[in-house]
């Protein structure tokens, strides 16, 4: 078969790979339909994850067909049509019985990370009973694939841990896919005001036309604190991983505020104690354990929610070179999300 490999900072191949074999008996093999290019292999490209090595085949999203089944799972058939998820769960480690699945003992996020990922023509899923999820009927495939990952991230980590209430002022910072997919969730909480901010000013206007009640570019901090008649924000979001992002969330959230963090962070920040030791504020990280892909398979399915909206790009993936360079230059590209298919 043929892959997507890294080959070390800055170096991807598109190449022969031999095809992935059962190697336990609750593994299954799927042939992939759809996948997409997430933030974190661009990452990855830069050489900031180590656990990702040399000859590694990434990717960690998509939908595909059941290949083969080992002989231990029950749950899925040859020939079926599944979606996986980002986070492989065992179903039975102390992690995953506390709903924990990105800390699995014995998955976690491993796929296009320790193992082999799906930006290939197949690809291994092991505890497949676990990790693979039965298409709802009548759904659009293509929204499936923002279910494996950045709607549980936006949703789990953004909005869950922001502890979004009717009523709330909200801010995200960050408008790319995974902070438009928080603003698409948070919205099933009716927050009063969502404030999106980001330096991009065509992510901007698509915030708008996600919901997003006012947007903010330059001089973050100050614009919103206009907003907000000088009080900052019940909730801020923070959507990018670097320390200036950070920053903002902290200077912009009112007292008794939830910080929640998104973003990976490759540096240290400065944590702003002297101002914030009063303030009765709570931080919250989280990796996504994907444990809200059900009810959000379901708002999908109804309509609800309609996370096809970030698709911007369509490619093969056989031409998922070309697919990286659009992705790598999301804003001259306007870039959400590049979707490939293996036909
Ligand atoms: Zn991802
Ligand atoms: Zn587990």
């Amino acid at each position: 078969m043929e892959a997507l490999v890294y080959h070390g900072a800055g170096k991807r191949a598109w190449e022969e790979k031999p095809n992935p074999r059962i190697l336990d008996p609750k593994d299954v093999i799927l042939k992939m339909s759809k996948t997409t290019i997430c933030g974190t292999d661009l990452h990855i490209m830069k050489g900031d994850v180590p656990t990702v090595t040399d000859g590694r085949i990434l990717g960690h999203e998509g939908t595909g067909i059941v290949e083969e089944a080992g002989p231990a799972v029950s749950n899925f058939k040859v020939g079926e049509k599944v979606m996986l998820s980002c986070i492989t769960a065992c179903g039975t480690c102390s992690a995953c019985k506390k709903g924990m699945y990105s800390h699995c003992e014995n998955g976690g996020w491993i796929l296009g990370n320790t193992i082999d990922g799906t930006q290939a023509e197949y690809v291994r899923i092991p505890y497949a009973d676990t990790s693979l999820y039965h298409f709802p009927p009548n759904v659009d495939e293509e929204a499936l694939v923002m279910v494996s990952d950045i709607l549980p991230t936006g949703f789990e980590c953004g909005v869950i841990n922001g502890q979004v209430q009717p009523g709330d002022v909200i801010a995200i910072v960050g408008s790319g896919p995974i902070g438009l997919s928080a603003l698409l969730t948070s919205q099933f909480f009716s927050p009063s005001e969502i404030i999106m901010i980001d330096m991009d000013e065509n992510r901007l206007k698509i915030a708008k036309t996600f919901g997003a009640t006012k947007v903010v570019g330059k001089n973050a901090v100050e614009e919103v604190m206009k907003l907000t008649g000088g009080r900052g924000v019940d909730v801020a979001i923070e959507a990018v991983g670097i320390p200036a992002t950070f920053d903002i969330c902290q200077s912009i959230i009112a007292p008794g505020g939830h910080i929640a963090n998104i973003g990976v962070h490759g540096k240290s920040v400065e944590l702003h104690l002297e101002k914030l030791w009063s303030h009765n504020i709570t931080l919250r990280t989280r990796l996504v354990d994907t444990v809200t892909a059900p009810m959000l398979l379901k708002t999908v399915a109804s309509g609800k929610l309609q996370p096809e909206k970030l698709i911007t790009h369509h490619f093969q993936l056989c031409d998922v070179m070309q697919a990286y360079d659009t992705f790598g230059n999301a804003a001259k590209e306007n870039a959400l999300k590049v979707l490939l298919t293996n036909e």
